[in-house]
């Protein structure tokens, strides 16, 4: 289950035929396995022995899955990051994971060398078309070094449930069986597919479902480094993309962006969203404007993504993340006992996808993995078909006099509302129920309504309780690198 067999795998069945594209440059499979075959030699000639952490910090381009892969090769462990991250949380990642090297995109290097300097890692800049440049001195490394199926492959950074930023331990098994699974059960993948490169690849979303899906395949992935609406529809159309990977954000900014319909996206084929909770009418909306299924699922960094996920085969049901995948368990979990059928829990995980442990973190892998169940932090339920459905996060409920407000459920009416395109719940601090209700909306562009308006509008369709008190406008909201909401980073404007 190496994941470093993928490479020269697809190399031998499909030497010609592109893996990666950006702009009118394509990388073939055959080119793809020299340059990683020579930047596990590299590696190799730099010391970097079986289990080495090797840092990235590489936007969507080409040269990330040469690194990747090359250090895989190589035996090593690759620890991606944030390309975007500022040198004291460089020093952070470094120091932490141990890794001694790191490769930087150009547009990061002075963060990336004030990072490494305050540790005893060397970083590498990598230059736009000068890859081979670098390369040119070392002989290419063709045997794989062997790795066990539990050998950890990849060190993800993820916060968790709580606290600072810890690695979460992805084996080659758990990344290699993950990606089967979405390559083949969810996606259908033939060589003949194009995939959308537009999720950061340094996230366990982007790695899994679309970087080790394509080259696991054959099929080609179609880099976009910055996501950009209107360039991802002009690649959409110019690359003939057949299946489409992102986040909730992502599908209502492509709805919404102006002369879509000019775009020809007829050969998609399907979508998989994730990473946080697609409103249903966002759902609705974009298979309505580009005539194609939206699959949404689950997932987390430490469960190699996927958990669950809506099918083809069982039937997509909107709103709900389907049902675990092949080889994976839910259970819903209150105080320590499972629920019955249909009642609210923290979703608790078990199978093949779940991490080996938190990178040198026993405290926290032991509160994290109990009796081989990895305790997710999100609240859901199961229906009566096994269609498990996200209420919210553990820490996202909002305790409201005594009641307990899910903010995905009142999200999720907020979006319903025409003017909306961005909506957050969350709970401000009130000196008689503890905490009151509010919700930061942002406005579709030319759309009118008025926060008074919006707070009828949600009182008029949901229990008393729930509603949001406190309403404003905003003309963005806090998000993370996969254009995740950053509820923890919203400030509430001083409003009676
Ligand atoms: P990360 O480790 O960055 O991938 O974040 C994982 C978290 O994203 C999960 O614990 C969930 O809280 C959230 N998440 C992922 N997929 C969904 C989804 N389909 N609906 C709601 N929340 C989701």
């Amino acid at each position: 289950m190496n994941l470093a067999h993928h490479v020269p795998d697809s190399a031998r069945a499909h030497p010609d035929r592109p893996a990666l594209r950006i702009e009118d440059t394509a990388v073939s499979y055959r080119a793809l396995d020299r340059s990683t075959a020579r930047m596990a030699g590299l590696l190799r000639d730099r010391g970097v022995k079986p289990g080495d952490r090797v840092a990235l910090m590489l936007p969507n381009v080409p040269e990330f899955a040469v690194v990747y892969y090359g250090v895989l090769r190589a035996g090593g462990t690759v620890v991606p990051m944030n390309p975007l991250l500022k040198s004291r949380e460089v020093a952070y990642y470094l120091g932490d994971s141990g890794a001694r090297l790191l490769f930087a995109w150009h547009d990061f290097a002075d963060e990336a060398h004030a990072g490494a300097r305050q540790t005893d890692a060397e970083a590498v800049v990598v230059r736009p078309g000068a890859l081979d440049e670098l390369l040119e001195p070392a002989s290419p490394l063709d045997e794989l070094t062997e790795r066990h199926d539990d050998d950890t492959a990849v060190i993800l950074y993820t916060s968790g449930t709580t606290g600072r930023p810890k690695g979460a331990e992805l084996t080659h098994a758990n990344l290699a069986r993950n990606c089967d699974i979405v390559a083949g059960e969810l996606f259908r993948l033939t060589a003949d597919d194009v995939i959308f490169g537009g999720l950061p690849l340094f996230h366990a979303f982007g790695q899994t479902c679309t970087l080790n899906a394509a080259v696991a395949s054959g099929a080609c992935l179609t880099l976009l480094p910055r996501f950009d609406a209107a360039q991802a529809l002009g690649i959409l159309d110019a690359h003939g993309v057949t299946v489409f990977a992102g986040v909730p954000t992502v599908y209502s900014r492509l709805v919404r962006q102006p002369g879509r319909e000019s775009h020809d996206v007829s050969r998609l084929r399907v979508c998989l969203a994730g990473g946080a909770e697609l409103p249903v009418q966002v759902l609705y909306d974009f298979q309505a404007a580009f005539d194609c299924v939206v699959l949404e699922g689950y997932g987390l960094s430490e469960t190699s993504p996927v958990v669950s996920a809506n099918t083809l085969r069982a039937g997509p049901r909107p709103g709900s993340v389907g049902t675990p995948i092949p080889g994976v368990r839910v259970r819903v979990v209150e105080q320590g006992a499972e629920v019955p059928r249909g009642e609210t829990g923290e979703i608790a995980v078990r199978g093949h996808n779940v991490m080996k442990r938190y990178w040198q973190r026993p405290e926290e892998t032991a509160a994290t993995i109990r009796d081989g169940w990895l305790y997710t932090g999100d609240l859901g339920r199961v229906d009566q078909d096994g269609y498990l459905w996200i209420v919210g996060r553990k820490k996202d409920v909002i305790i409201r006099g005594g009641y307990n407000v899910y903010p995905r459920e009142v999200e999720d009416v907020l979006y319903e509302h025409p003017a909306v395109a961005d909506a957050a719940v969350i709970g401000l601090p009130d000196p008689d129920l503890g905490e009151e209700v509010g919700a930061a909306v942002v406005l579709r562009p030319g759309a009118r309504t008025t926060a008074e308006e919006l707070r009828a509008y949600v009182k008029g369709q949901v229990a008393a309780y729930k509603y949001p008190r406190k309403v404003w406008i905003a003309d963005t909201l806090p998000k993370g690198p996969t254009g995740k909401i950053l509820k923890k980073e919203i400030v509430p404007p001083a409003i009676r």
